[in-house]
């Protein structure tokens, strides 16, 4: 059945002007967007097929009419944003990230959305509510030309202030629908898999950093490519269980640990559009505020989740050709599944390690390890999980991640260049020389529909690399929302008034170039530049250290280090900022540099790991159409401050070529869709038919 759109004429000038997407939009409907009708100026109804509703609703306007789309008979549907596609200004739009939205005014409460989107129970017959959505020609208004609709965001955005009671970031937002953006031009693959990932963090649910959004954007990218994919993870208490849809409790049974059999609820939701299996044993694991850190050994409760994922396997009689367990925490599962599981009834699985990063070994005693049932004297050898530093100690220690190693079908970590320095440095250098036939490296993607400018609810103005004005509505959002000083008046254009917004968004660990971030606060406020960073310290000491530069600075109009987690202000920032600056000492791959990139944040990046394989110099004369950043080599201060003060040359000095540059870095395909594809394949290269 056709769904249609009544267009009529406008009716009462109390309507304000505007066109609007439902926030609700399905997966592959990307492709729905360009069969959309043309509206033309005449026309007084078009006709879309369903799920029209759940598409993006964008009606392609003539240059020189606007239309406002209002639902019929709920206000509340009446809340929306903006979508204002590239045909405003002649083009035809091929796929969702073509557009750019923002909001028109303050939003409603999100449970109003969510319950008229969300809720099939409340509105059986939503299909008959929903697409009643009138649009009004607005000919009164006369033709809206592309200054007025840059007019128009300016006007309606909901400008903060550091003396707000609720910070801007906190601010209620749309509610984010992860299936909303898809990518165009998915094929689906031919030969399909089940694979399960066995993790401890998945964002946005329980991110700590890259590991959650790599599962996650990984996950999806699988499932679009039509695969069965599910993700296990421990139902950490500090897990906001409003952020999963369908949460329900699927089955309970008992999982071992240390000589008991522990009472285990397995649930089954979905988070941002990707099944989800949270596992809740009923004792003290997995309680605590954050995802990290809580009041019980992080060791036992991981290895218990672990023989819990695969004892829930063996209870439900689920057989995934793939089990893809992440790091250290669930490095013990291959072990578990090889000498334990596949001896009692689970035959199919293949298991893939990938390691994110091998700062943590999982290190581990012999009687721990009994812990989970295994005899750890048995894994206590060269070949198997000893820790080889350990080689007669007294008493010698097991690591999780050695024996993940060994005991995986296949072992991946996350960039080609990673790949090579661990095969060339640290103890577990061997241990992948002898696997080095199952070990592959596979550069990370991102998410590109949880990171895209084009439609991110957490900023104030939305942009596409057609059109970044959004992005300086941004840089100013921020600017003002954390009281730094707001760029000269652009009428008298001095060049050095362009002050570069320079942002770091970093776990606080000594991998992320410690000194060297400190560094950049005086040299980019010696600079005449501006910089905020925003990371948490898990190391007490490190904390207060960047606490009392926090204390110095943050006074000052020109710097600001917020310490906490905030994933709404990270979008922020990845948009306001003009560059983003990735020190790291070492970088098994990092997303930040691709974040940025997305968010048209020019990267500067020490060359290492994943960030010498995505970012490449400006001045590299080898390769100039892969020019996208700055990249400096040592771990001196004085090789970033190079890179900073190259930077901001071309930024102030070729503003126009420093444009081009945002927009091809926007446009650079860094997404998992890319690279998923290698993950299929390792797959593949292990499944048993
Ligand atoms: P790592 O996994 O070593 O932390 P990555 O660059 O791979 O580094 O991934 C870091 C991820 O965590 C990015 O998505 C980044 O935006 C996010 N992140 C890091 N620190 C914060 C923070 N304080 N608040 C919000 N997001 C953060």
């Amino acid at each position: 059945a056709a769904v249609s759109i009544d267009l009529v004429p406008l009716v009462t000038a109390s309507h304000k002007l505007r066109l609007c997407r439902l926030p609700r939009v399905a997966a592959s409907h990307e492709l729905r967007l360009c069969r959309l009708p043309r509206v033309a100026a005449s026309q007084s109804a078009v006709s879309i097929s369903p799920p029209s509703y759940y598409s993006f609703l964008l009606l392609l306007v003539p240059p020189s009419a606007s239309f406002r789309l209002l639902p019929v008979g709920d206000k509340s549907m009446d809340v929306l944003s903006i979508a204002v596609s590239p045909s405003v200004f002649g083009n035809f739009p091929t796929k969702i990230s073509d557009c750019f939205s923002f909001p028109v005014r303050k939003r409603k409460k999100a449970n109003n959305r969510r319950f008229l989107f969300d809720s099939a129970n409340r509105f059986p017959n939503r299909f008959s509510l929903d697409p009643k959505i009138q649009a009004i020609h607005l000919d009164e208004v006369g033709a809206d030309k592309p200054e007025s609709i840059t007019g128009l965001r300016l006007k309606d955005v909901d400008w903060p202030s550091p003396s707000d009671e609720i910070p801007f970031w906190k601010r209620e937002f749309n509610t984010w629908d992860a299936n909303s953006e898809v990518p165009v031009h998915i094929e689906k693959d031919s030969d399909l898999l089940h694979a399960i990932h066995v993790t401890a963090e998945m964002a946005p649910i329980a991110k700590v950093g890259g590991l959650g959004d790599v599962v996650t954007g990984l996950a999806r990218a699988c499932l679009l490519r039509g695969h069965k994919v599910e993700i296990m993870l421990p139902f950490y208490e500090c897990i906001q269980k409003g952020n999963i849809q369908e949460l329900s409790l699927m089955s309970t049974y008992n999982s071992y640990n240390d000589g008991n059999w522990i009472q285990t609820n397995a649930y089954r939701g979905i988070v941002s559009g990707i099944p989800v299996i949270l596992i809740e044993p009923m004792n003290q694991f997995f309680k605590g505020d954050d995802v990290y850190r809580g009041s019980y050994n992080e060791l036992e409760a991981y290895l218990f989740f672990s023989r819990a994922c695969l004892e829930w396997m063996q209870v439900t009689g689920t057989q995934p050709d793939i089990i893809h367990v992440h790091e250290w925490q669930t490095g013990a599962l291959p072990l578990l599944y090889w000498d334990m599981y596949h001896y009692l009834s689970l035959q199919k699985p293949r298991i893939v390690l990938t390691i994110h990063n091998m700062e943590h070994y999982g290190e581990c005693r012999q009687e721990q390890l009994h812990k989970c049932g295994l005899d750890g004297s048995v894994y206590a050898s060269i070949d198997k999980a000893i820790d080889d530093r350990t080689i007669g100690h007294n008493p010698e220690r097991l690591s999780l991640l050695k024996g993940g190693i060994v005991y995986s079908n296949s072992v991946v970590t996350v960039s080609p260049t990673y790949l090579n320095e661990t095969l060339c440095s640290g103890w577990l250098a061997s241990a992948l020389i002898t696997n080095r036939d199952k070990y592959h490296g596979i550069l990370n993607g991102i998410d590109t529909v949880m990171w895209n400018p084009a439609c991110d609810v957490f900023l104030p103005a939305n942009y596409h690399a057609q059109n970044t004005s959004g992005k300086k509505v941004c840089k100013q959002y921020l600017q003002k929302g954390l009281g730094l000083a707001l760029e000269g008046n652009a009428s008298n254009n001095h060049l050095s008034d362009r002050v570069p917004l320079v942002v770091c968004i970093s776990r606080l660990v000594a991998q992320k170039g410690l000194h060297l971030i400190r560094h950049a606060i005086n040299h980019i406020e010696e600079q005449g530049g501006q910089m905020i960073i925003l990371g948490k310290a898990p190391d007490s000491r490190v904390e207060r250290e960047f606490e009392a530069l926090a204390n110095l600075h943050n006074k000052g109009s020109t710097v600001r280090i917020l310490l906490m987690y905030s994933e709404e202000l990270s979008h922020m920032l990845y948009a306001a900022a003009d560059m983003v600056v990735v020190p790291s000492i070492y970088e098994p791959c990092g997303l930040a540099q691709m974040i940025g990139m997305r968010y048209g944040s020019v990267p500067i990046v020490r060359k290492t790991g994943g960030l010498a394989d995505t970012v490449f110099d400006m001045s590299d004369q080898s390769q100039p159409e892969m020019a996208n950043g700055f990249v400096f080599e040592g771990i001196d201060e004085g090789s970033l401050c190079r890179a900073l003060d190259r930077s901001f040359s071309y930024y102030r000095e070729q503003p126009i070529e420093w444009e081009n540059i945002v927009q091809k870095i926007m446009q650079i395909d860094n997404s998992w869709n890319k690279t998923a594809g290698k993950y299929i394949d390792v797959y593949n290269s292990i499944r048993v038919r």
